[in-house]
This record gives C-alpha cells, structure tokens and sequence, in this order.
C-alpha cells in the first residue's frame, strides 16, 4: 500500500533504529538523558534560542505554549484553518480557558493589516466588555492551507506587528523545517520573528515521534511546569530523542524530494480531466484536490483509489495528499497512474449518461 494520508506514515530507517537501540540514557524528567539534552541543545541552537524543552508531539508543544503565555479568558489569535483551532480536540479552551479570534485567509498567510481587524473585533465593546488580546499563533507550513510557507519578510511584518500591539508570538512549527529546505531561508530567522516556537520530528523528518519546544530561559521554566502537571514529564526518553537527532542529520535536506514530488502529483494531475489540484506548484509537501465533477464524493474516491493500492486522505471535501520519506517516485507515478483510471472510469460512465452516481459513506477526516 502506497500511503499519502500523511507524512506522519514514515516508518524508522534501520539506520534510525540503530541509533534508537544504542542510544545513552537516564531521566528525562530530572534532565539527565544524555541523548535528550543533546537534542535540546542542538535544537535550541537550531531555532536560535535560549533553551529547548522536549515533548512527546506537538500538540501538547502547543497546549503547554499557549498555557504559559496566556491566562484564562485571554485572547488568543490564529487562522482560522489553523490546527490550534481545527484539530487539537478543543485543547486550548480546556487547558488554557482561552477564546479564540479566527483570521481568515486563503493561503493560511495573513497581514498585519488582518491581524488589526481582529483586534478592532475583539476590542468592539469598551474596555470593562472586552476580552484581552494576548497571543497570536502562526502556523509554518500551514497545514490545511495545503503545507504553504510564510515568506520571511511576511512572517516579520506580523509578527513585528502583534509585539508592538502587546501580543506575545508563538510559532506552530510542526513542519518549519520544510519550509526552510523551499525558501532556503534559516530556521534561525524565521524562529527570530516568535517567543516560542517548535518543531515536530514525527512528520517529514521520519522519526516515530517526538517534538521540541524553543523559547528564552524563563518561557522554557514555565513551561516545564506545565509539562509536568499535564504528564509531559518523561524518563529515559533518549530512547525517542536518539530518532530525533538522526533525523536532524540525515532527513532536513532529503525534505526536498518530497516537495519535488509533491510539485509532480500536483502537475500531472491538474491534467486529468475531471480533478481539480488547488495549487499546481504546492509550496512544500502536502497536495489538496478536488473530485466532485467526477460525480463522486470523497468517501467513494478514497476507497476506489484504496483497491488500486493508494490511501489518501481528505480535509473536508477534499482531498489530500503529502509525501514524504518513505513515497518514492515510482510510488508518485502508481498513485497518478490509479487516478487517471478512476477518473477515466467516471468521465466515461458520466458521458454515457449511466447512473455512476454511488451511495455517500462516511468521509475520513484526515488530519495529522
Ligand atoms: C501534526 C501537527 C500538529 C500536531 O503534532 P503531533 O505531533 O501530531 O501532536 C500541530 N500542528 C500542525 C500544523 C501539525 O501538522
């Protein structure tokens, strides 16, 4: 099976399962894993910043953030397709107590001339009514907007923009590292514009799991609290950091095959009649089309690619694609190759005026 649902599917090279099984450890929760230090030490440096803290996933990177830089009833503001918002199962508003003021945009890219009206909507009432404003998030790449990248300057005029209007930044960068392989533009600089910012080492880079938080001295000491009371603590941890450091030296670079693949699927499917890609030349990883003049839905589509040995994923109504570590070329062409067909059956079955038209099933919201 040929897996797109995610860049989350990567499996450990043997390689990195060599480095796992011989990796130095101790406890993690007293910071005396070795392997984890080394991780925080060199992702601290990475990101330029002060100090590192090291998670399990990201999304708990992004609960302890907006914990620390936030109290309840606070603001917080972020893209309304953002993953704070759309897929952390309400987390904020549970761990935090915080609003969230959506800003809509298309690319998941946003102004600071945006970010003004959201604070003209947040601050509509007198100041007695009015929630406080305290956090804008940032989301590198943006995931649902289909993996684009915030360009530097962008990125700063925001963020340079909120800290002037007493916000604090902070950087969902699960996938920042792809971005910087697209724009060849530091991690230090883009991680310079936030507070905080992190990174995940279970998507594109392969490792099985595992995130780091960056941030200064005194962000990083009170979110080791945070980690702690909600069980983030971990003990001989260099165990999953050992993945993570052999990803840093040997998966970062590679992340530009599969922004070369990802460009090729979308090309050659925005040639297939009946499949419209919403970006032909994606920005990094991740593919959205859509399939509906096919006359299917995307349940149907799925499982229909599904029998040709292909899974994808979908977004709502559409779907999505990323590739990643372990989707070759060849593996690229199948999944064009099974699409062409489908897509050749339904036009086909559509022009003849059949009834092609199946039953809708449950749509699989593909998230990670
Ligand atoms: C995957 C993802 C997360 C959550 O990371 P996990 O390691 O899966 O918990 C957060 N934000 C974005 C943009 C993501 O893509």
């Amino acid at each position: 099976m040929i897996l797109l649902t995610s860049d989350t599917e990567t499996k450990p090279t043997q390689a990195m399962r060599m480095a796992i099984a011989n990796a130095p450890v101790g406890d993690e929760q007293k910071g005396e894993d070795p392997t984890v230090n080394k991780l925080l030490e060199r992702t601290a440096d990475l990101l330029g910043k002060e100090d590192a803290l090291f998670f399990a996933c990201g999304t708990i990177c992004n609960f302890v953030s907006i914990k620390a830089h936030t109290r309840p009833g606070d603001v917080v503001l972020a893209e309304h397709m953002a993953h704070i918002i759309r897929a952390e199962s309400g987390g904020a508003a549970m761990t935090s107590g915080v609003l969230m003021e959506p800003i809509a945009s298309e690319r998941g890219i946003f102004t600071a001339d945006d970010v003004q009206e959201a604070l003209d909507r947040v601050a509509i009432a007198p100041y007695l009514y009015s929630a406080n404003p305290r956090l804008l998030c940032v989301e590198q790449t943006h995931n649902f907007a289909g993996g684009t990248v915030w360009q530097l300057d962008e990125l700063r005029q925001v963020c340079d923009f909120a800290r002037q209007k007493g916000l604090a930044t902070h950087m969902d960068g699960a996938r920042l590292l792809n971005a910087v392989v697209a724009t060849q533009t530091t991690a230090k600089d883009f991680a310079s514009c936030v507070d905080s910012v992190w990174i995940d080492f279970s998507k594109g880079l392969g490792a099985p799991m595992g995130a780091v938080l960056a941030g200064t001295k005194e962000f990083i000491a009170q979110a080791r609290r945070y980690k702690h009371m909600f069980g983030g603590a971990m003990r001989q941890a260099g165990i999953i950091a050992a993945g993570c450091l052999h990803s840093l030296d040997h998966h970062v670079q590679r992340l530009q095959e599969d922004h070369k693949n990802a460009t090729y699927l979308a090309r050659r499917l925005s040639q297939i009649e009946g499949i419209t890609v919403r970006d032909t030349s994606p920005d990094t990883n991740i593919v959205f089309f859509d399939v509906s003049e096919l006359g299917i839905d995307t349940a149907m589509f799925l499982n229909l690619l599904q029998k040709h040995g292909v899974k994808m994923g979908s977004v709502g109504k559409s779907i999505r694609a990323v590739t990643h570590l372990d989707v070759s070329w060849t593996d690229i062409e199948v999944a064009i190759d099974a699409i062409s067909k489908i897509a050749r059956a339904y036009t086909n079955a559509t022009s003849n005026g059949a009834q092609s038209r199946p039953t809708a099933q449950k749509t699989v919201l593909q998230i990670a």
